[in-house]
Protein backbone atom coordinates (compact mmCIF):
# COMPACT_ATOMS: atom_id res chain seq x y z
CA UNK A 1 0.00 0.00 0.00
CA UNK A 2 2.47 2.53 1.24
CA UNK A 3 4.75 1.57 -2.28
CA UNK A 4 1.23 2.41 -4.21
CA UNK A 5 1.23 5.83 -2.39
CA UNK A 6 5.14 6.65 -2.82
CA UNK A 7 4.23 5.66 -6.65
CA UNK A 8 1.42 7.98 -7.02
CA UNK A 9 3.25 10.84 -4.78
CA UNK A 10 6.27 10.49 -7.34
CA UNK A 11 4.41 10.60 -10.37
CA UNK A 12 2.75 13.75 -9.07
CA UNK A 13 5.65 15.17 -8.34
CA UNK A 14 7.03 14.31 -11.88
CA UNK A 15 4.11 16.21 -13.67
CA UNK A 16 5.76 19.37 -12.32
CA UNK A 17 9.50 18.59 -11.44
CA UNK A 18 10.17 15.99 -14.62
CA UNK A 19 13.79 14.17 -14.36
CA UNK A 20 15.46 14.52 -16.89
CA UNK A 21 18.59 12.65 -18.40
CA UNK A 22 21.52 13.51 -16.37
CA UNK A 23 24.05 13.36 -19.74
CA UNK A 24 21.07 14.70 -22.57
CA UNK A 25 18.84 16.61 -20.35
CA UNK A 26 15.83 14.47 -22.33
CA UNK A 27 12.70 14.00 -19.88
CA UNK A 28 13.13 10.53 -18.58
CA UNK A 29 10.08 8.48 -16.96
CA UNK A 30 10.01 7.31 -13.45
CA UNK A 31 12.28 5.15 -13.06
CA UNK A 32 15.07 6.21 -10.43
CA UNK A 33 17.75 6.35 -12.99
CA UNK A 34 20.03 9.27 -14.11
CA UNK A 35 20.20 8.23 -17.64
CA UNK A 36 17.60 7.84 -20.28
CA UNK A 37 17.42 4.73 -22.30
CA UNK A 38 19.43 5.72 -25.19
CA UNK A 39 22.31 7.30 -22.98
CA UNK A 40 22.08 4.24 -21.16
CA UNK A 41 22.32 2.32 -24.15
CA UNK A 42 25.17 4.25 -25.26
CA UNK A 43 27.36 4.33 -21.88
CA UNK A 44 30.91 3.44 -22.79
CA UNK A 45 31.81 0.69 -20.63
CA UNK A 46 35.24 -0.03 -20.67
CA UNK A 47 34.24 -3.82 -19.53
CA UNK A 48 38.21 -4.60 -19.10
CA UNK A 49 38.49 -8.33 -18.50
CA UNK A 50 41.43 -7.94 -16.31
CA UNK A 51 42.72 -5.73 -13.26
CA UNK A 52 45.99 -6.22 -13.87
CA UNK A 53 46.10 -6.41 -18.03
CA UNK A 54 44.38 -3.31 -19.26
CA UNK A 55 44.82 -0.04 -20.87
CA UNK A 56 45.43 2.05 -17.82
CA UNK A 57 47.99 -0.37 -16.48
CA UNK A 58 49.88 -0.15 -19.68
CA UNK A 59 49.72 3.73 -19.88
CA UNK A 60 51.49 3.72 -16.44
CA UNK A 61 54.41 0.66 -16.95
CA UNK A 62 57.63 2.09 -16.68
CA UNK A 63 56.59 4.51 -14.24
CA UNK A 64 54.59 3.52 -11.51
CA UNK A 65 53.23 0.18 -11.09
CA UNK A 66 49.79 -0.38 -9.20
CA UNK A 67 49.20 -3.34 -7.93
CA UNK A 68 45.67 -3.36 -10.26
CA UNK A 69 43.84 -0.88 -11.92
CA UNK A 70 40.45 -0.22 -13.08
CA UNK A 71 38.80 2.93 -15.60
CA UNK A 72 35.02 2.38 -15.67
CA UNK A 73 34.01 4.41 -19.42
CA UNK A 74 35.82 5.81 -22.23
CA UNK A 75 35.99 9.19 -22.62
CA UNK A 76 35.85 10.63 -26.24
CA UNK A 77 34.64 14.28 -27.73
CA UNK A 78 31.01 14.71 -27.85
CA UNK A 79 30.10 10.92 -26.15
CA UNK A 80 27.74 10.33 -23.28
CA UNK A 81 30.81 10.31 -20.76
CA UNK A 82 31.90 13.58 -21.34
CA UNK A 83 28.50 15.44 -21.11
CA UNK A 84 28.10 13.17 -18.19
CA UNK A 85 31.84 14.68 -16.80
CA UNK A 86 30.82 18.09 -17.68
CA UNK A 87 27.94 18.03 -16.01
CA UNK A 88 30.07 16.65 -12.70
CA UNK A 89 32.39 19.34 -12.74
CA UNK A 90 31.50 22.43 -14.00
CA UNK A 91 27.42 22.33 -12.99
CA UNK A 92 28.10 20.60 -9.35
CA UNK A 93 26.10 17.76 -10.14
CA UNK A 94 27.81 15.22 -7.21
CA UNK A 95 25.47 12.60 -8.25
CA UNK A 96 26.94 11.82 -11.26
CA UNK A 97 30.18 11.37 -9.70
CA UNK A 98 28.31 9.50 -6.88
CA UNK A 99 26.01 6.69 -9.21
CA UNK A 100 28.42 5.92 -11.25
CA UNK A 101 31.20 5.26 -8.67
CA UNK A 102 28.50 2.71 -7.40
CA UNK A 103 27.90 0.99 -10.50
CA UNK A 104 32.14 0.99 -10.61
CA UNK A 105 32.74 -0.45 -7.38
CA UNK A 106 30.16 -3.16 -8.24
CA UNK A 107 31.90 -4.11 -11.04
CA UNK A 108 35.38 -3.78 -9.38
CA UNK A 109 33.98 -6.37 -6.55
CA UNK A 110 33.33 -8.89 -9.59
CA UNK A 111 37.15 -9.20 -10.33
CA UNK A 112 38.86 -8.23 -7.20
CA UNK A 113 40.82 -11.06 -5.32
CA UNK A 114 40.09 -10.63 -1.79
CA UNK A 115 44.17 -9.97 -0.83
CA UNK A 116 43.89 -7.03 -3.09
CA UNK A 117 40.62 -5.57 -1.19
CA UNK A 118 41.99 -1.91 -0.83
CA UNK A 119 42.11 -0.21 3.24
CA UNK A 120 41.44 2.85 1.95
CA UNK A 121 40.24 4.90 -0.67
CA UNK A 122 41.99 8.21 -1.37
CA UNK A 123 40.43 10.46 -4.25
CA UNK A 124 43.13 13.23 -5.87
CA UNK A 125 43.30 15.98 -4.17
CA UNK A 126 42.21 19.70 -5.28
CA UNK A 127 44.23 22.18 -4.13
CA UNK A 128 42.24 24.11 -1.12
CA UNK A 129 42.54 27.57 -3.81
CA UNK A 130 40.76 25.16 -6.32
CA UNK A 131 39.03 23.34 -3.99
CA UNK A 132 36.95 26.82 -2.52
CA UNK A 133 36.59 28.12 -6.10
CA UNK A 134 34.28 24.82 -7.43
CA UNK A 135 32.98 23.93 -3.89
CA UNK A 136 33.25 20.04 -4.07
CA UNK A 137 36.08 17.67 -5.52
CA UNK A 138 34.83 15.76 -8.43
CA UNK A 139 36.71 13.10 -7.24
CA UNK A 140 35.38 12.92 -3.51
CA UNK A 141 32.02 12.31 -5.37
CA UNK A 142 33.04 9.51 -7.46
CA UNK A 143 35.21 8.27 -4.02
CA UNK A 144 32.13 8.30 -2.13
CA UNK A 145 30.22 6.12 -4.53
CA UNK A 146 32.89 3.61 -4.80
CA UNK A 147 33.11 3.64 -1.06
CA UNK A 148 29.47 2.51 -0.92
CA UNK A 149 29.62 -0.25 -3.13
CA UNK A 150 33.12 -1.37 -2.03
CA UNK A 151 32.46 -0.54 1.73
CA UNK A 152 35.83 0.88 1.78
CA UNK A 153 36.42 4.36 4.00
CA UNK A 154 37.61 7.24 2.13
CA UNK A 155 40.56 9.43 3.25
CA UNK A 156 41.20 13.07 2.41
CA UNK A 157 44.06 13.48 5.28
CA UNK A 158 46.92 11.47 4.02
CA UNK A 159 47.47 13.16 0.52
CA UNK A 160 47.54 16.87 0.00
CA UNK A 161 48.45 18.81 -2.81
CA UNK A 162 50.76 21.44 -2.71
CA UNK A 163 51.03 23.30 -6.13
CA UNK A 164 48.31 25.47 -7.59
CA UNK A 165 48.48 24.16 -11.06
CA UNK A 166 46.86 25.78 -14.48
CA UNK A 167 44.72 24.14 -15.61
CA UNK A 168 45.77 21.04 -17.72
CA UNK A 169 43.63 20.92 -21.04
CA UNK A 170 45.48 23.49 -23.29
CA UNK A 171 48.60 21.62 -22.13
CA UNK A 172 50.88 19.56 -24.33
CA UNK A 173 51.64 15.80 -22.69
CA UNK A 174 55.14 16.81 -21.93
CA UNK A 175 54.03 20.20 -20.38
CA UNK A 176 51.55 18.20 -18.10
CA UNK A 177 53.65 15.85 -16.83
CA UNK A 178 56.28 18.55 -15.54
CA UNK A 179 53.33 20.51 -14.26
CA UNK A 180 52.21 18.50 -11.98
CA UNK A 181 55.25 15.90 -11.17
CA UNK A 182 55.83 17.46 -7.69
CA UNK A 183 52.30 18.54 -7.04
CA UNK A 184 51.66 16.20 -3.67
CA UNK A 185 52.63 15.81 -1.09
CA UNK A 186 52.05 13.04 2.35
CA UNK A 187 50.57 14.78 5.05
CA UNK A 188 49.65 11.99 7.31
CA UNK A 189 51.24 8.55 6.78
CA UNK A 190 51.01 7.29 10.33
CA UNK A 191 49.69 3.65 9.93
CA UNK A 192 49.45 3.10 6.14
CA UNK A 193 52.73 -0.01 6.90
CA UNK A 194 50.97 -3.22 5.12
CA UNK A 195 47.76 -1.35 3.97
CA UNK A 196 46.46 -0.91 0.37
CA UNK A 197 45.33 2.02 -1.18
CA UNK A 198 42.75 3.16 -3.71
CA UNK A 199 43.81 6.86 -5.29
CA UNK A 200 40.68 7.72 -7.70
CA UNK A 201 40.24 10.32 -10.05
CA UNK A 202 37.80 11.13 -12.18
CA UNK A 203 39.42 11.26 -15.81
CA UNK A 204 42.64 9.36 -17.07
CA UNK A 205 44.66 10.88 -19.93
CA UNK A 206 48.16 10.80 -19.87
CA UNK A 207 48.26 9.26 -16.12
CA UNK A 208 50.79 12.23 -15.09
CA UNK A 209 48.45 13.04 -12.44
CA UNK A 210 47.89 9.88 -11.38
CA UNK A 211 52.16 9.07 -11.30
CA UNK A 212 52.28 12.03 -9.15
CA UNK A 213 49.89 11.12 -6.84
CA UNK A 214 51.84 7.33 -6.44
CA UNK A 215 55.42 8.59 -6.05
CA UNK A 216 55.45 9.81 -2.82
CA UNK A 217 53.72 6.14 -1.35
CA UNK A 218 57.16 4.70 -3.17
CA UNK A 219 59.22 5.53 -0.05
CA UNK A 220 56.88 3.83 2.37
CA UNK A 221 57.26 0.25 3.31
CA UNK A 222 54.54 -2.05 2.04
CA UNK A 223 52.44 0.13 1.06
CA UNK A 224 50.36 -1.13 -2.02
CA UNK A 225 48.65 1.26 -4.50
CA UNK A 226 45.72 0.38 -6.54
CA UNK A 227 43.92 2.71 -9.00
CA UNK A 228 40.65 3.40 -10.10
CA UNK A 229 39.03 6.42 -12.29
CA UNK A 230 35.51 6.98 -13.71
CA UNK A 231 37.16 7.58 -17.45
CA UNK A 232 39.60 7.44 -19.42
CA UNK A 233 40.40 9.00 -22.56
CA UNK A 234 41.18 6.04 -25.10
CA UNK A 235 42.56 8.49 -27.60
CA UNK A 236 45.22 9.74 -25.70
ZN1 LIG B 1 20.04 10.78 -22.18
Amino acid sequence: MLSKVKLYWESFLHLFFPELCAACMREIPVSGDVLCVYCNHDLPLCGFPSLTDNLVHWRLAGRALPIWASSYMFFKEGNVTQALLHQLKYRGKQYIGEEFGRRHGEYILSQLPAEWRPDYIIPVPLHPKRLHERGFNQSTCYARGLSEAMRVKVREDILVRRKYTETQTRKSKQDRIKNVSDAFQLRDAEGLTGKTILIVDDVFTSGATLEACILPFHGLEEVKVSIATLAIADDW
